[in-house]
């Protein structure tokens, strides 16, 4: 290996044709290609033991008996551990390399927090346990909640959301209630084009009409636009503050008080508040309600659906609308405020949002991160998240095309676009290619504001040697792409498996493999 000014670069290039290309097996050494399971074993094989008598039953069951072959996959138990470990041997994830995905915050998850969820007293509890045997975990939510309203301005918070996107139906929910309390039904909800796909879908599942806010040319909610728009059928606004164009909504004080003036509320995405933890409380621009995404800001594990955790933050004229059940103290006990015990002040509430209280788990490694990196901490997170992002911004904007560079700074990632390739090549092309140099593709055609975007976060958890080799990577396939350099389009050549026609897998998934017929 050597090292030059793009970072590490194998001696010898992969592609080696002087070498054996082809193996007996398809393997190549540890890279071990894997069948699918339907592909291996077959039906008569099992990795448990049945009884003599499982036939008996079968033919007591008599008409009521199958007919035709489960179709479930015939391994052995080392065949089942041997096919999963091979997969998981070719995924790709945050303990592996650099995973550049924007909006995601695909951050290193410290080890202490997975030490602390173990521990006993928080992972082997039920959420049926007598509330008097469960003190310390509800004492943790409590604190827990108590740092999330510290640090965001705000006087409530609904810890039981169990993702993004759920808390922002939380959020809404709660929004419709507060209306509906004074007899003022609404059917709009205003959502810029600069807001996370999730914010529409939520405000249309709640079944609100959803009317798009058009973006400045530098990125940001056009202010003076939505002001017009503002009228006594506006529910709310959804607004992503960073957005995710990378950008801060300097406008949001502004827009929020116009908004109030309205009658209507302010919902902040809050899945980005990475780049701004300890340094700005939301409470404090006008947001009403907004949701957090433990599971990036406060580093618990995710991706691959879970489980994650969105705790909403309230306002004060949205808190006794908020869900049941939550944590409270009364005397030196903590309980659960449920239907049957919330006051006056929680009539309102619009109900539950899951059956418990939230992700236990993950409240109990968002608490560990909190309280181990402190209030300084915290507040280097933001510092060092953004830096990250506009070192990376600024040390590719003469190879990639940056449509938001010259409004300044960016905020926890960097937006590209694919102009200025070569005639035919575009994004996914780049993309494909990251692939090959290992490392994760950045979010591709997200957000559709700017086109062909690249969207890249690179989190504080990285440092400068392992962006400086993402960004020599990046350049190095970035100026393959403008060269217009043929093997770029058919890249991936490397991975366990090449370019796949990702339309057709979308419109028509194999979804069984084969028929099997009685024998
Ligand atoms: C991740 C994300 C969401 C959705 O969060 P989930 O936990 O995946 O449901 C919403 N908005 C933004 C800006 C995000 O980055």
């Amino acid at each position: 290996m050597n090292i030059n000014q793009s970072g590490w670069r194998p001696e010898t290039p992969m592609s080696d044709t002087s070498e054996a290309t082809q193996t007996f097996t398809g393997n190549r050494a540890l890279m071990l290609d894997e069948a699918l399971i339907f592909e291996i074993g077959d039906q008569h094989t099992t990795g448990v033991d049945f009884s003599e008598r499982a036939g008996e039953y079968r033919s007591r069951l008599g008409t009521l008996a199958r007919k035709t072959p489960i179709n479930l996959p015939g391994l052995s138990e080392p065949e089942t551990i041997r096919h999963y470990t091979r997969l998981s041997r070719q995924n790709y994830g945050i303990d592996l390399g650099f995973f550049p995905l924007g909006s995601c915050t695909m951050k290193h998850n410290p080890r202490l927090n997975e030490k602390m969820a173990r521990l006993p007293g928080f992972a082997d509890i039920h959420p049926l346990q007598p509330v008097d045997t469960v003190q310390g975990a509800l004492e943790l939510i409590d604190q827990l909640a108590h740092w999330l309203k510290t640090l965001t301005g705000m006087p409530a918070v609904a810890m039981s959301p169990k993702a993004g996107a759920h808390g922002e139906l939380c959020g809404i929910l709660a929004i419709r209630a507060a209306l509906e309390a004074r007899g003022d039904a609404r059917s709009v909800v205003l959502v810029p084009t600069s807001a996370h796909g999730t914010n529409p879908a939520t405000a249309a599942f709640a079944g609100y009409a959803v009317e798009d806010i058009p973006a400045n040319p530098d990125g940001r909610v056009d202010a003076a636009a939505l002001k017009a728009r503002l009228g006594s059928d506006v529910a709310c606004v959804m607004i992503t503050n960073p957005n995710t164009c990378g950008l801060f909504e300097r406008e949001l004080k502004d827009i929020a008080d116009a908004v109030h003036a309205a009658g209507a509320f302010v919902y902040c995405d809050g899945a980005n508040f990475n780049a701004i933890v300890g340094r700005v409380r939301p409470g404090d621009l006008g947001v009403d309600a907004m949701h957090i995404n433990l599971h990036k800001t406060f580093s618990t594990p995710h991706g691959g659906g879970g489980p994650g955790s969105g705790p909403v933050v309230f306002s004060a004229a949205l808190a006794p609308y908020a869900p049941l059940p939550f944590v409270d103290k009364e005397g030196d006990q903590f309980v659960l405020v449920e239907e049957e015990t919330a006051g006056d002040h929680h009539a309102g509430s619009f109900g539950r949002m899951v059956a418990f209280h939230g992700q236990m788990g993950m409240f109990t490694r968002a608490l560990t991160y909190i309280l181990s990196h402190g209030a300084d901490g915290l507040r280097q997170v933001a510092e060092d998240a953004v830096l990250n992002a506009n070192y990376i911004l600024r040390s590719l904007e003469g190879t990639l095309d940056a449509p938001f560079a010259h409004t300044g700074p960016c905020m926890h990632e960097a937006i590209f676009s694919d102009s200025g390739m070569a005639d035919g090549f575009n994004t996914i092309d780049i993309a494909k290619g990251l692939i090959d140099e290992g490392f994760h593709p950045m979010t591709v055609y997200f957000p559709l504001v700017v086109h062909g975007a690249m969207l890249i976060e690179p989190t504080e958890t990285e440092s400068k040697a392992a962006l400086d080799q993402f960004i020599g990577a990046l350049r190095s396939v970035a100026e393959r792409a403008r060269a217009g350099d043929p093997t770029l389009k058919t890249a991936p050549h490397f991975a366990p498996r090449r370019r796949l026609d990702e339309t057709l897998a979308a419109r028509k998934p194999v979804l069984v493999w084969k028929e099997a017929t009685v024998s």
